[in-house]
């Protein structure tokens, strides 16, 4: 962390700077220039130091971080990348794992054609959310513990593993009976109660990011689940918001390669819900293995004419059986495979 001192600062500033770092353990070193000097802390925790106890101090003109506020789920604290297991379906290695499934679970017949039908194009885990965090407390909020009993029977049915959300602190145990993977959805990237919550289940969980974090803060808050011992994270990129209006969301898809470089997180994207429609979504899931992800997340309904949420941008049966021949192609093309 860098500490610069405004022209002209007086040494008892100085000298309350340094003794502020060493009130913390910090070691630091002085650059006394001709008009400014500049404070260097040293230690192996500047990252998680805030700035402003720095920042709050007279005299102080910035204060800049050098190391990254997250941790754990940073390459340098683990170099090599870490793989998720799913019931022998590894995320993070060479193969590109394909999740698809209704935004929400709407009946028992729904979701047993859903995971009929993805399966036979090839999608390995069933999507379908029982929890649905809705703008509106007006719109269809989900079957919530009857969607997850539907849920626990297609598993069963098909021999297919499941991801559903989990959006309240307190569901985390009854959902994780039910789910091979929990789901965090966007608007609760910072819910900071459920994260612990979510750390201390060790449950495999699909962490999206926030429509308005940076990359920064979103690995930051995944330092969360990995500090509560729970390493089986995968990220997910779904889109942010942006000036752009054409799009329900910005696909994000630089942050992919941006993860790989700094993270040893597997991350997967879900196109769907960044586009926000059906013609949109096969373009941008090819972009995304072609960038480099691990996965991909996919709405994918019966009859999107009559889904009860996200319709719009759900494929079509028949448009999700031609995407996932096109993504073999590009998997291909890069060295992987679905
Ligand atoms: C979802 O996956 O259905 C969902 C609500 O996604 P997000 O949290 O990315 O909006
Ligand atoms: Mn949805």
């Amino acid at each position: 962390m860098i500490v610069e001192m405004r022209t002209g600062a007086a040494s008892e500033e100085i000298d309350a700077v340094v003794q502020r770092a060493k009130s913390l353990d910090l070691s630091v070193q002085l650059n006394i220039g001709t008009d400014k000097t500049v404070v260097a802390l040293l230690g192996s925790n500047t990252g998680q130091i805030d700035t402003d106890i720095f920042a709050v101090l007279p005299g102080v003109e910035s204060v800049t971080r050098i190391m990254k506020p997250y941790k754990l789920a940073s390459r340098e604290f683990k170099a090599e990348d870490s793989l998720v297991s799913i019931d022998g379906i590894e995320i993070g290695g060479k193969r590109v794992v394909v999740m698809a499934g209704p935004c929400a679970v709407e009946s028992e017949e729904q979701i047993v054609e859903s995971a009929r039908v993805i399966k036979e194009s090839g999608a390995c885990i069933l999507r379908g959310g029982a929890f649905k965090p809705r703008t509106s407390p007006f719109s269809f909020q989900g079957l919530e513990k009857a969607g997850l009993e539907l849920l626990a029977r297609v598993r069963e049915q098909f021999g297919i593993p499941v991801v559903t959300e989990v959006v309240d602190p307190h569901d985390v145990s009854l959902v994780s009976k039910y789910a091979d993977i929990l789901q965090i959805g966007a608007r609760n990237m910072q819910n900071f109660p459920l994260l612990t919550n979510i750390g201390r289940s060790k449950c495999p969980v699909i962490f999206k990011r926030s429509f308005s974090c940076t990359v920064t803060e979103w690995l930051t808050a995944a330092d969360y689940l990995l500090a509560g011992g729970n390493n089986q994270v995968i990220l997910c990129e779904r889109g942010i918001r942006t000036f752009e209006d054409s799009t329900r969301f910005s696909l994000d898809i630089c942050s992919i390669p941006v993860i790989k470089r700094v993270s040893h997180l597997p991350v997967i994207v879900d196109p769907s819900h960044a586009a926000g429609h059906y013609s949109l979504v096969p373009a941008m899931a090819k972009a995304a293995v072609a960038a480099g992800a691990d996965g991909l997340l996919i709405e994918v309904h019966p009859n999107p004419k009559e889904a009860l949420v996200d319709g719009l941008q759900s494929l079509t049966p028949s448009d999700f059986a031609r995407l996932m021949d096109e993504l073999r192609a590009i998997a291909k093309a890069v060295g992987r495979y679905i």
